[in-house]
């Protein structure tokens, strides 16, 4: 490193940068905060302020019965500063923490601004120095000049302008007496879940596909990559047929009573844990209702649990597992970190998060201390596991249950389930943070 004590580079103004620049400051580290609105606007971004709400003015659910909840509590309990003001401007929306969207964002800027050893710098950043820290938190619009220099950074094919995503679902709510396991024509390992359809069940699970709502394209998306992962959707109104003869194609495959089925729906696993599983093929642009209401008619998922639904947006984001370690610094140049939507992580709260993280882990490691990384009996500490280390078919992740470890004890209430995770996540990120960061502002 060039300096020591060091100023830390970070590079965009947004939900991420925005806390990174909280916690680096409360901590005594000075920050360069870059950002390039409002010379320079993504197509998304239309206010000169900082931590822009560019789409929906919710953060989603605070109960406690759900995982975005308990991450909201995780964060509280580390100090997050964007939440705070989230909940000074909230509007009225039931469980749901949502926002007056100017006044937060004007709130923010604000309070950023009043940070003494924060210097704004307003420019387009498009050169990293590896030997200053940095923490990169440009979002899912990163800039093309920078997004080439991030690309010339990781060295390959690593960084991604574009997320085509299908629907995730938890283990323990796949009906496994209407799915089996096997290999094609008996070969290989498990590795699958197969949810096979008789031809009544195929041909109304494709009329509904058919016919089912999708999510209107933003003008800046490109329909060419559309064309280059066709949507489950698309592909099934090309033809009654289409899809049996593709992704839900079943030759090779047999059932316990030894027969083939008429289609079979596969899923593979999308965490090493194997709690959580990708539905094959299913690249989908509906809208979440509509996933939920038209996959669950493939019978084995009939009461599946969508921890992530399927997307097809602009989503500029890194191979993470490839490149970054579990506190979110670069394998490679370890002062260089990556926050936000653009480290893997999906959704605001989640992008607030790791900013978060990032914050404490670099003033940290700029005194020569360990990284604090919780375990994943909390949401936090999951979704650094998954940055991490998720398996080959990296996708971003949202905060979810089944990233978590599972419960010692067995629960078959799913409301009771739901609020034991909530309480050990909360439990444990208390003690976690109480034996490593005690010394820490
Ligand atoms: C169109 C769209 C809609 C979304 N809707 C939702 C939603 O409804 N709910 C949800 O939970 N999530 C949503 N997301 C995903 C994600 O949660 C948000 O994008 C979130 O704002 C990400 O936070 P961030 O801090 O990573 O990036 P951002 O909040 O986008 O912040 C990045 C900042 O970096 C700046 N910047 C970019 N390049 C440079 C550069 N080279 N130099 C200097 N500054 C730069 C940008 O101007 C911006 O201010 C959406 C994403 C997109 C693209």
């Amino acid at each position: 490193m060039k300096t020591k004590p060091a100023k830390v580079n970070i590079i965009g103004a947004g939900l991420a940068g925005c806390e990174a620049a909280y916690q680096l400051s409360k901590r005594g580290v000075a920050v360069v905060l870059y950002e390039m609105k409002p010379e320079k606007m993504s197509p998304a971004h239309h206010e000169a302020s900082f931590a822009e709400i560019v789409c929906s003015n919710s953060m989603k659910s605070e109960d406690m019965g759900t995982a975005s909840g308990a991450l909201k509590a995780e964060l509280d309990i580390l100090d997050c500063l964007t939440l705070r003001i989230a909940r000074e401007t909230r509007v009225a929306a039931g469980s749901a923490l949502a926002v007056d969207r100017k006044l937060f964002s004007a709130r923010m800027t604000e309070e950023i601004k009043k940070l003494a050893n924060v210097e704004i710098v307003s420019r387009e950043v498009t050169h990293i120095d590896t030997e200053v820290p940095t923490i990169i938190a440009t979002g899912p619009l990163t800039s093309d000049g920078l997004s080439q220099e991030i690309a010339s950074l990781l060295g390959d094919k690593s960084l991604y302008f574009f997320d085509a995503s299908a629907p995730i679902v938890e283990a323990s709510s796949i009906d496994m007496s209407k799915a089996f396991t096997s290999g094609r024509y008996g070969k290989g390992e498990s590795d699958y879940i197969n949810c096979p359809m008789d031809r009544d069940e195929y041909y109304a699970f494709v009329r509904e596909l058919k016919s089912a709502e999708r999510v209107p394209l933003k003008d800046f998306e490109n329909t060419a990559v559309f064309e280059g992962c066709m949507p489950v959707e698309v592909m099934a109104s090309r033809g009654d047929d289409t899809l049996r003869f593709g992704p839900l194609r079943p030759v090779g495959l047999v059932d316990a009573n030894g027969k083939r089925p008429f289609a079979v729906v596969q899923l593979r696993r999308e965490n090493t844990e194997s709690e959580l599983w990708g539905i094959v093929g299913f690249q989908t642009n509906l809208t979440f209702g509509e996933q939920k209401r038209v996959f669950s008619m493939i019978p084995a998922l009939s009461n599946a649990e969508f921890v992530k639904y399927g997307v097809m947006h602009r989503n500029t984001y890194i191979n993470s597992p490839k490149h970054l370690n579990a506190d979110f610094s670069m394998k490679a140049h370890p002062f260089v970190f990556f926050a936000g939507q653009i480290a893997g992580v999906e959704g605001y709260v989640e992008s607030i998060a790791s900013g978060l993280l990032c914050g404490i882990n670099m003033a940290r490691k700029l005194e020569g201390k360990p990284s604090f990384v919780p375990d994943t009996t909390t949401i936090v500490g999951g979704l650094m596991h998954h940055i991490s280390s998720a398996t080959e078919n990296f996708q971003p992740m949202n905060a979810n249950f089944g990233i978590l470890q599972p419960l010692d004890e067995i629960i078959r209430d799913k409301s009771q389930k739901k609020l034991a995770y909530s309480k050990r996540a909360v439990d444990n990120i208390t003690k976690q943070k109480g034996e490593q960061l005690n010394q820490d502002v």
